[in-house]
């Protein structure tokens, strides 16, 4: 599969209004990582639209780059990707975060097309620490990541 469908333009913008409260609070500073460039594009857009500030990358080794570089809310991860999967690149932050005493670990949220409650499992167990599937729904994405990292880190 590896296609995240978007509602229309104009659906979202109707959506927009309907989901603002849920929306609201501080603009996230997110780490998206897909290899597949339409799906990193549009949700690129979406996110960025809604205020929040968007690092894009095309594979788990530039994730993990930018997360040692930079400082993020959120991570948002496809799993299967090229030269470095979702789960060895989520091992490598947790790896890195390890190291680095001052640092509160950082969510991240995998994104996936595959529903199998017992792959779910392998993600969390891997140390991501929540799952939103594929397609992405305009309506809900923004309040399932601030629910996931607000559960995260409480
Ligand atoms: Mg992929």
């Amino acid at each position: 599969m590896g296609i995240i469908g978007f509602m229309n333009e104009q659906n979202s913008d109707n959506l927009n209004k309907d989901n603002k409260k849920k929306d609201l609070g501080p603009p996230l500073k997110i780490l998206l990582a897909d290899d597949t460039a339409v799906n990193l594009a549009l949700a690129t857009k979406l996110l960025k639209r809604r205020g929040h500030e968007i690092t894009a990358v095309e594979n788990g080794l530039l994730a993990f780059e930018a997360f040692k570089e930079g400082s993020f809310d959120v991570v948002l991860m496809d799993i299967h990707m090229p030269v470095m999967d979702g789960l060895e690149s989520t091992s490598k932050i947790r790896e890195f975060e390890a190291s680095e005493t001052s640092r509160p670990p950082t969510t991240i949220i995998a994104m996936t097309a595959n529903n199998e409650q017992s792959d779910h499992e392998i993600y969390l167990n891997s140390g991501m620490n929540g799952i939103i599937t594929k397609p992405l729904e305009i309506k809900n994405v923004v309040s399932q990541i601030r629910e996931i990292i607000t559960n995260f880190s409480s």
